[in-house]
C-alpha cells in the first residue's frame, strides 16, 4: 500500500524519465546522430486541444495540448520532410514504396468541441486532414466521460468514498496531492476492468454532490449538429469510436460487436456514409486485442488504430487493425520534442 506522497513522486518520476528520453533523442538529431528510425512516418493521438489554463487540479493535463503547440508540431514535421495523410488513406501510402518522406497522420479521440474551435483552424492553415473519433453515447449525452467527472467530483470534495471492489473505501481528498492519488487509484479500477458499474457508481456519487455527468459531456463535446457542421469540412473525417466508450475486451463479444455496430451507424446517421476507421476506447492491450482487431476486420472496416505507441512500418499493411499510434502529450509541450516523439525512439529508452 503506497501513501498519496509516494504516488505524487512516482507521476514525477515517469514524467521526469519520458522528458529526458525525448531530451536525449532531440540531441542526437540535432547532432545528426539519429538512427533511421521513423520507418515511414507517424499516426498521431490528439483529445483535448485548446488554450492552456491554470488549472491547480489537472490529472488529465496529457490529453490537453494548445493550439500553438499543434501549429509549432505541424510546421516542424513539415520542415522534417513528413507528408500530410488522411488516416483513410494510409493502406495506399504504405504500399506506395516511391514515397516524398515519412506520413503524419493526425487523429482526435472523443469528439471534444474544442477539436473544431481551436484545432480545425490549424489543420486547414496547413492543409493537413484529421479523423475524429466519436462516441455515440458521448454525442447523445446519454454516458458521461468518467474521468471528467472524477476529475470535478475529487476537486470539490475534502473525502471521496469509493468502492474501488472490495467495499467502501474513504479516502482523504483535502490536499492537492490527496487528490491525484484519489484520481490514479480510481484510475487504476478502470484500466483493464469491466468498466460499466464502476461508472455508473461514479455517476451516483458525482450526482450526490451535485455534479451532473452528462452536463459535463454537453459542455465539452460536440453534438449531433455541430459534427454534422464538421463533416462538411473538406479536410475532416469522422471514425467510430463506439458507444459507450467502454473497455471492450471486457464485454462479451456480442456486447462488443454491439458496440462497434451501433457506433458505425450513428456516425452514417450524421455523415451520410459508414465510417471507414475504428478507435478502439483505450485502445492499449487491456482494452482491445486479436478479438477486436478480428471483429473490427469483419465489420467492414478499412483500419482500426490502437493507442499502443510505435511508428509506421511497410508491415502494418498486415496488421491494418491494430495501428500503432503516437500521443501528442500534454506533458511535452515543446516542439523539439515533436521530432523526437516521431522517431519512435524514446519508446525504446522508457
Ligand atoms: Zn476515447
Amino acid at each position: 500500500m503506497y501513501g498519496p506522497s509516494t504516488i505524487a513522486a512516482r507521476r514525477i518520476f515517469k514524467r521526469a524519465i519520458i522528458q529526458g528520453g525525448l531530451e536525449a533523442v532531440s540531441l542526437m538529431s540535432k547532432a545528426g546522430i539519429m538512427p533511421g528510425a521513423r520507418g515511414m512516418g507517424a499516426i498521431f493521438t490528439l483529445h483535448h486541444v485548446r488554450p492552456a489554463t491554470t488549472k491547480e487540479f489537472d490529472p488529465t493535463a496529457h490529453l490537453t495540448i494548445t493550439p500553438e503547440f499543434l501549429d509549432a508540431s505541424i510546421t516542424k514535421l513539415k520542415a522534417d520532410g513528413h507528408i500530410p495523410v488522411a488516416l483513410e488513406d494510409l493502406p495506399e501510402f504504405l504500399a506506395n514504396p516511391n514515397q516524398a518522406g515519412p506520413a503524419m497522420v493526425f487523429t482526435l479521440d472523443d469528439g471534444y468541441r474544442d477539436n473544431d474551435m481551436h484545432a480545425r483552424p490549424v489543420f486547414e492553415k496547413h492543409g493537413v486532414p484529421y479523423t475524429v473519433f466519436i462516441s455515440g453515447g458521448f454525442v447523445d449525452r446519454t454516458h458521461s466521460i468518467w474521468w471528467e467527472t472524477a476529475e470535478q467530483l475529487i476537486n470539490q470534495v475534502d473525502e471521496f468514498t469509493f468502492d474501488y471492489g472490495r467495499g467502501d473505501v474513504s479516502l482523504p481528498t483535502r490536499t492537492l496531492v490527496e487528490k491525484y492519488a484519489a484520481f490514479d487509484r480510481l484510475h487504476k479500477t478502470f484500466t483493464c476492468a469491466e468498466q460499466e458499474s464502476i461508472a455508473s457508481e461514479l455517476d451516483a456519487k458525482a450526482r450526490a454532490a451535485g455534479i451532473c455527468p452528462t452536463g459535463i459531456v454537453d459542455r465539452e463535446v460536440m453534438d449531433e449538429n455541430e459534427l454534422r457542421q464538421l463533416a462538411t469540412r473538406p479536410l475532416a473525417r469522422l471514425g467510430a469510436h463506439t458507444i459507450g466508450h467502454l473497455n471492450l475486451a471486457h464485454l462479451t463479444s456480442e456486447q462488443m460487436r454491439s458496440e462497434i455496430i451501433r457506433s458505425s451507424e450513428r456516425v452514417a446517421e450524421i455523415t451520410g456514409e459508414m465510417p471507414r476507421t475504428l478507435a478502439y476506447p483505450y485502445g492499449d492491450r487491456c482494452a482491445a486485442g486479436p478479438r477486436e482487431y478480428q471483429a473490427a476486420e469483419e465489420l467492414g472496416f478499412k483500419l482500426a488504430v490502437t493507442t499502443n505507441p510505435g511508428v509506421l512500418h511497410r508491415k502494418d499493411l498486415r496488421r491494418q487493425f491494430a495501428l500503432h499510434r503516437i500521443s501528442l502529450n500534454g506533458y511535452y509541450q515543446k516542439r523539439r520534442y515533436v521530432g523526437a516523439l516521431a522517431s519512435g525512439i524514446p519508446f525504446a529508452l522508457i
